[in-house]
């Protein structure tokens, strides 16, 4: 027999049933409740013992786990970075004043992409919210929003995006949530979730696109959105107000600080896709996340939290218009010159906090006090950063500069409401400075005052009665009382009232206390609540102010990054790269950026010469370990480098303007998502093919190894000549191969160059120079590497006794299967390619001379000798 829900379940319920897919937190005194399955959740992810208590609507036990309230956000924190979504039920009364059941509300709802206290953020780096608003048939709108920091962008050409463009944007920005239509059908969410990205399904009303430009202009308070940049994009128009509308609903705010949407323009932005960030090692490394050999993690020396965002969105979009790159490098060429000014800028961002973020939490109205006197400390050092600089500083630093302002009247307003040294958080109350506010100080003093009339009294009274031990205490119940414990209850005076009596003792009250006791109780009270008042009421203030901050911060990124960029300059001698609009890039002794840093030996520079119009396409030959990887992304990242603004690791650069960078290295398994490695290898192929233009650069390392050699030689041959193009010329292109068939294209295809790694050869002993040279090798050194990985010196003087025999079977000038040196463990000595004798005999055929009967019996003599 059950007796139904107990009022306040109910209203469980109620909340429960518009949030099923989220935790309910809920109040209850001093702890947050949890029932049900998600008691269960709370219980397994956080540790904490699972209990039972009354019924649930079935009369079963109701699972039940709870955790203290002011101990909360740690335990969201955690349920949240696990992918969670946590709706908090607050009471929304004070249960002293409540008439019946406490009366409750949601009061926040935290989703991984929508997470805002600083306590929660982990890393400084940028926390989106996606949104993905399917436009046409397979093709989608994208917004992203960092409700921490108020940036908000959607990202978008034409507006339509198809699911692998999806997958690239997601390794760029990393969103740690994803908001998708209710009816949103088909692969995309699973594949999101399989890249770490949390997806919610929201209305499908909120991605209407009528209904998202009413939200976005409403919030920017516009009555177009023709100024972002995004007036006839429709599908990422949908997303951005489908992503603001989720951002406002979980938040339960206003928002205030998202004052304005950006449109990235993927023609703005060289492009960069998911495989060539990870291949490339950019923001991650192959290993994954937290890898230290990124080239982020190289070059981000900035100091300040937002230096370090803006070093990643620079880095993750180079840009492609000549104009604006001359113009970042003419700022960091500024810094570079100026030894002082770039220290002493360093040195005073050093102390900078994080202005950005702690202006999102005044917008959000969850700043705590010691946000507040960071924040100020930061903006006082502003006037001293901007006089570092002289009137003769690039545009780029002068506009920087002109977009941070002071903001006396925070500092000032700061200066004189909060006290010096504030607690962190708002709710322990004691931040309001003496002063400030003339009601507070009143109720301050008597609280005081009231504390040292108790202690005034006690001793009073202890002199009165002769009891020592007299104490006054006080209870919530009884309020302030006078307790006398059991042997001296014959020294109590006859004014003393009995009010309870305890184990130990009784106690006592008289009219005097009584009276003082309804004022301090009271001034305690009150004081509390006074001072939370007026301190949410100087965030609102606070507030308005928060367009101004933004902007400011972001400045702030911007020299920062400028002076870390001109740091790393002046540190591992770069040089400033000249940026053409040609289809050349020439590299005077270049490295690569990172592998330069790791090496025990000097890394060894080269040099590069690619051409549209002539050395379109390197095919790099040599050993195994001989550098060629390493070569061929040390290219890469000098062009992304320069186009980001940055100056390259080498003696002389000139980039050509390239468009999109495109990577197939190595061989990844690809096994979670079932395909083969070699279907992965074909796949990624085909993107390249179908999407390199004539301006972008090509890095294929060894393609078609997946498959047997004769394929897969084909197959690189064909590339190649795809590549190469007839009638237009293709993109530029670094070929490394082991198919020594390759290295004849040189003579068919008049853009092709042979390129190998030179190695020093002194009979035993084999010394890679790491060197690239014109002409191809065809020597592989693979017993020598096996040697140098440590395989026993029996296994490798055994390979090289198996592969003396093989070559002196093998006939010279006898029948060859197609080259593959990775195969040939052992350099034969020849030196020379050789012609296959199929191919000799076929080229002194004369077909016109054959009957039927001969070309059919000559084909069967080829197909034996090949
Ligand atoms: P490959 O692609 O030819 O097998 P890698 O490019 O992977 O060879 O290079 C193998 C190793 O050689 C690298 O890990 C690096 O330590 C070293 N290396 C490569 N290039 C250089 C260089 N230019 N100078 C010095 N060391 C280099």
């Amino acid at each position: 027999m059950t007796d139904g829900p107990t009022p306040a379940m109910r209203q469980y319920y109620s909340v429960k049933a518009r949030y099923p897919d989220a935790i309910l937190f809920f109040r209850m005194g001093d702890f947050y409740e949890t029932f049900g399955e998600d008691a269960g959740v709370v219980a397994r992810e956080l540790d904490i013992t699972l209990t039972a208590r009354g019924r649930d609507k079935n009369g079963d036990r109701m699972p039940l786990a709870g955790v203290p309230h002011h101990a909360a956000d740690g335990y969201i924190a955690r349920l949240v970075g696990k992918g969670y979504k946590v709706v908090i039920c607050d009471q929304i009364e004070d249960p002293k004043t409540a008439k019946g059941v406490v009366k409750r509300d949601v009061t926040r709802v935290i989703t991984p992409g929508t997470l805002i206290d600083s306590s929660m953020l982990g890393s400084a780096g940028a926390h989106y919210l996606m949104a993905i608003a399917p436009d046409r048939k397979e093709t989608f709108g994208l917004a992203f929003l960092d409700v921490s920091t108020g940036e908000f962008f959607v990202s978008a050409g034409s507006g339509a995006h198809d699911c692998a463009d999806i997958v690239s944007e997601v390794v760029r920005y990393r969103p740690s949530e994803a908001i998708v239509p209710e009816s949103l059908a088909g692969a995309l969410p699973a594949r999101l979730e399989n890249l770490g990205v949390t997806v919610s399904r929201y209305r499908d009303d909120s991605f209407d696109p009528g209904a998202a430009f009413e939200c976005l202009c409403g919030q920017f308070g516009t009555a177009t959105l023709d100024g972002y940049g995004c007036a006839d994009m429709a599908g990422a128009i949908a997303a951005a107000g489908a992503a603001l509308r989720y951002a406002q609903e979980t938040q339960q705010s206003p928002l205030a600080h998202i004052t304005g949407l950006a449109t990235r323009v993927p023609s703005e932005n060289m492009v960069l896709d998911a495989i060539t960030l990870r291949n490339l090692e950019i923001t991650t490394g192959i290993r994954g996340e937290g890898d230290g050999n990124t080239l982020l993690a190289a070059l981000d020396v900035t100091e300040t939290s937002m230096g370090s965002r803006t070093m990643r969105s620079f880095l993750i979009g180079p840009l492609v218009r000549k104009a604006a790159i001359e113009e970042r490098l003419d700022a960091v060429e500024w810094f570079v010159d100026h030894a002082l000014d770039r220290q002493a800028l360093r040195a005073a961002l050093g102390d900078f906090a994080d202005i950005e973020r702690i202006a999102g939490r005044i917008a959000y109205g969850n700043a705590g006090p010691g946000d507040l006197s960071t924040l100020r400390d930061s903006l006082r050092a502003i006037p001293d950063v901007k006089a570092l600089f002289s009137g003769d500083a690039p545009a780029l630093i002068r506009e920087a500069l002109d977009a941070m302002s002071d903001h006396t009247r925070v500092t000032d307003l700061v200066d004189r409401a909060i006290v010096d040294d504030p607690p962190a958080l708002a709710k322990s109350g004691g931040m309001i400075r003496e002063g400030f506010n003339a009601k507070l100080d009143e109720l301050r003093h008597l609280a005081t005052t009231g504390k040292d009339w108790i202690a005034e009294f006690q001793q009073q009274e202890r002199e009165r009665t002769g009891i020592k031990s007299l104490k006054v205490g006080y209870n919530r119940v009884f309020g302030y009382y006078i307790e006398v414990t059991k042997p001296n209850l014959h020294l109590v005076p006859p004014e003393y009232e009995r009010r309870q009596t305890t184990a130990n003792g009784e106690r006592y009250t008289i009219p005097d206390l009584r009276e003082k006791e309804a004022l301090i109780a009271t001034a305690e009270e009150r004081l509390t609540a006074l001072e939370a008042e007026i301190y949410a009421e100087l965030i609102r203030t606070l507030a308005e102010d928060v367009p101004g901050l933004q902007a400011t911060a972001r400045a702030v990124g911007l020299l920062d990054v400028y002076a870390a960029l001109a740091e790393n300059a002046v540190r591992y001698g770069y040089s400033r790269p000249v940026i053409e609009e040609s289809g050349r890039i020439i590299i005077r002794d270049g490295r690569h950026p990172v592998v330069e840093r790791h090496l025990p030996v000097p890394f060894v520079p080269n040099d590069t010469d690619l051409d549209a119009s002539d050395d379109q396409i390197m095919i790099i030959t040599g050993a195994n370990m001989a550098g060629k990887s390493t070569y061929m992304r040390a290219v890469a990242l000098c062009c992304i480098m320069a186009q980001m603004g940055s100056f390259v690791p080498a003696r002389h650069a000139t980039v050509g303007l390239v468009d999109r960078v495109f990577t197939r290295v190595g061989a990844f398994d690809d096994l979670a998502s079932g395909q083969s490695t070699f279907m992965v290898e074909m796949l990624e192929l085909a993107n390249i093919l179908n999407n390199a233009t004539p301006q972008s650069l090509v890095i294929l390392d060894e393609i078609g190894r997946g498959t047997s050699t004769l394929d897969g030689c084909a197959i690189a041959r064909a590339v190649v000549e795809f590549l190469h193009g007839k009638a237009v010329v293709g993109p530029r292109t670094l070929f490394a191969t082991h198919f020594h068939d390759l290295i004849d294209l040189e003579d068919s295809l008049k853009r092709v160059k042979n390129f190998h790694f030179a190695v020093k050869d002194t009979g035993n002993e084999v010394v890679f120079l790491r060197k690239i040279i014109p002409g191809a090798t065809d020597k592989s050194y693979g017993v020598h590497v096996a040697h140098l990985a440590g395989i026993p010196k029996k296994v490798t003087d055994r390979a090289m006794a198996i592969l003396k025999e093989e070559a002196a079977r093998e006939p010279s000038g006898g029948p060859r299967a197609p080259r593959y040196t990775q195969m040939l463990l052992v350099d034969t000595g020849e030196g020379v390619v050789e012609e296959n004798p199929a191919v000799r005999e076929l080229k002194n055929l004369n077909p016109n001379e054959m009957t039927p009967v001969d070309a059919l019996n000559t084909l069967c003599r080829l197909q034996r000798l090949a």
